[in-house]
């Protein structure tokens, strides 16, 4: 007689990480998960899950959750953070790229019917499908090696989130809360499109298992509008032009990355109100606008 095969049986979920349990405990205890799931922290991924409890509740308290809202959760991990999010919003979507992740994040949340978990690259996403006409609010302990991009595609769609509260590497948090006279692209970027606060210093005890760089909890809080009127793609080349040399002084640094007549930078910065001999990093981003109109008018960037 024959029996048809039957799929091996899910090994059991410590109970410690069920969605409903209570803390996640201790970096011991993710390694007894990870090891439970036949996983392994995967470097290349970013995959430092975030331990302590303090911080996750922090995380949570910053992003003001109320009971109709909906969170877009950039990298789950093991769920540390998503069980918090489900227990105040009123949904979570999760978008996690590693296959075995999901896996493990299905059957954690398979009695949690308002988290749903998304297997895909969040770079490839497009936050307006996902929220449809519904406000949102972004919230991720982020991986690291995509920091800026993930900024820019919420930062960046016409359907920009309320709030963004993320945990970012602590020198990059610095870099986006830069006054003038520090801001770089990444701050323009950023302060363009909403006002970001810091939330917490984290250190990287506070991590399974410890990254090399220290880290810090940043809220966003969305304009309704950017604080730039002239068209994105000329305001980003423009300020990115700026950036490229950022020791060069500005008229200097612009005719290198954008055609113009001869010796005609000096006169569009004044023409602007800007000092020619100034230094990208000095400059607010209503100047940045300015002169983008001034080169939009010219026909010099579109
Ligand atoms: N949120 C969890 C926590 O706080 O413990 C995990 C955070 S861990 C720093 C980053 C997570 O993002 C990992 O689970 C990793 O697999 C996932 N990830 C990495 N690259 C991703 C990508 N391109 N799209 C979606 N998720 C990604």
């Amino acid at each position: 007689m024959h029996s048809s095969p039957r799929p091996d049986p899910e090994p059991p979920i410590p109970p410690p990480f069920s969605p409903t349990a209570g803390a996640p405990g201790s970096p011991a205890a993710v390694r007894t998960l990870l090891r439970s799931l036949g996983l392994r922290p995967q470097k290349g991924f970013g995959q430092n899950f975030l331990v302590d409890e303090a911080i996750l509740r922090r995380i949570v308290h910053a992003a003001d959750l109320q009971p109709g809202d909906l969170v877009i959760e950039v990298g789950p991990g093991l769920g540390h953070l998503t069980r918090h999010l489900a227990a105040q919003a009123g949904q979570v979507i999760a978008i996690e790229i590693d296959r075995g992740i999901v896996r493990a994040l299905r059957r954690l949340f398979q009695e949690t019917p308002n988290v749903e978990i998304i297997e895909q690259d969040v770079l490839r996403i497009r936050p307006e499908e996902l929220a449809g006409d519904r406000p949102y609010k972004v919230i991720g302990n982020l991986p690291y090696y995509i920091t800026s991009p993930v900024l820019r595609l919420f930062l960046e769609t016409p359907r920009r989130p309320s709030l963004m509260v993320v945990m970012v590497q602590r020198e990059v948090a610095s870099r986006i809360l830069a006054r003038p006279g520090d801001l770089s692209l990444l701050a323009v970027s950023v302060q363009a499109y909403g006002q970001p606060r810091l939330v917490a210093r984290v250190p990287s005890s506070a991590f399974f298992p410890r990254p090399k760089v220290e880290s810090a909890v940043l809220r966003i809080d969305v304009y309704d509008h950017p604080r730039f009127d002239s068209p994105p793609s000329a305001f980003f080349r423009v300020v990115a032009a700026g950036f490229a040399t950022p020791r060069k002084q500005l008229h200097n640094a612009l005719a290198q990355r954008i055609w113009m007549p001869p010796d005609s930078a000096p006169a569009i910065l004044r023409e602007a109100g800007i000092d020619p001999a100034r230094r990208a990093q000095t400059l607010t981003i209503p100047e940045w606008d300015r002169l983008t109109r001034i080169l939009v008018e010219r026909r010099l960037v579109s």
